[in-house]
């Protein structure tokens, strides 16, 4: 990584802490928009550690580095700052929001962006256009309109929070989206919806992290980088080849054990 060229979100020696244990221990990693870079690693070697650090989640303390996006030191600011700077984080696990439908949630969350503050309404977006925004990624996540008048994960399977998720980045259109384990918990049809639908917002505008245990996803979604994280810190970064190759070997080469059933999920 040394002596390139500095990407549009770089992430600059980054520590963080939490409950005063450090788990991520100085990582480095540029995303261009463009690019699509995956972080694998086994469970508990701070992969939530650092999407949740770099979205600004109260739990997490950052102890040192930097995260240049836009000219700004994105550590230094709130999380919906963060948001409105182009950065999306989808949850590894979504949570619950009873009595706020999807419908709302969305159109409110779109309008902040558009920077709606309920006075000037030609900044608002129109019934109309809602409806025009979410009918093709609603079509590739195959989910129907009664989505809409649900409330925010309730009584959604794990499947149908993740294609959320995603539903979500398809209206937002982020410049860098970090998706964590965004695959786990799904079926193999929803991974392949899911992969369509991020496939399908790919393009120069977006840089992608998507942060994975398992390789499955890489074979939908092609990568440009891949980075092995072990215990919070990245021991191995390159090419497709990198997955393909953990496969094979699982993260033992790091001291960690493979899984017992390859494919299985360990949650
Ligand atoms: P991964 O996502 O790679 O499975 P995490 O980043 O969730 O790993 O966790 C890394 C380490 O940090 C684990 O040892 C985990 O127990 C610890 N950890 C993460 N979040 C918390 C938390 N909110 N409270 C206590 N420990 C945590
Ligand atoms: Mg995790």
């Amino acid at each position: 990584m040394r002596g390139r060229n500095l990407a549009d979100f770089e992430i600059k020696d980054l520590r963080a802490t939490v409950e005063n244990r450090e788990i991520l221990k100085g990582i480095s990693l540029g995303i261009s928009r463009g690019q699509v870079h995956a972080v694998m690693g086994p469970n508990g070697s701070g992969k939530s550690t650092l999407s949740n650090t770099l979205m600004g989640h109260p739990g997490y303390q950052v102890t040192g580095g930097e995260v240049h996006f836009k000219g700004r030191n994105l550590l230094e600011l709130e999380p919906d700052e963060r948001a409105r700077l182009g950065v999306y984080l989808a949850f590894q696990y979504p949570t619950v929001v009873p009595g706020v439908t999807m419908a709302n949630f969305l159109r409110t969350a779109l309008n902040a962006k558009r920077g709606y503050d309920g006075k000037d309404k030609s900044k608002a977006i129109t019934p109309r256009e809602f409806r025009e925004l979410l009918k093709e990624p609603m079509r590739t996540l195959r989910m129907d309109d009664s989505f809409l008048s649900r409330y925010i994960n309730d009584g959604f399977s794990g499947g149908e929070k993740k294609r959320a998720e995603i539903l979500q980045m398809a209206v937002l259109k982020p410049e860098i989206a970090i998706l964590d384990e965004t695959d786990s918990g799904l079926d193999i049809d929803s991974i392949r919806f899911v992969a369509e639908a991020i496939n399908e917002m790919r393009g120069p505008d977006l840089g992608v992290l998507i942060i994975t245990h398992y390789s499955r996803i890489l074979e939908f979604i092609k990568p440009d980088f891949v980075h092995v994280l072990v215990h919070g810190q990245i021991v191995q970064s390159g090419g497709p080849e990198v997955a393909a190759q953990l496969e094979k070997s699982g993260y033992s080469e790091w001291g960690e054990p493979v899984p017992a059933v390859a494919g299985e999920e360990v949650t």
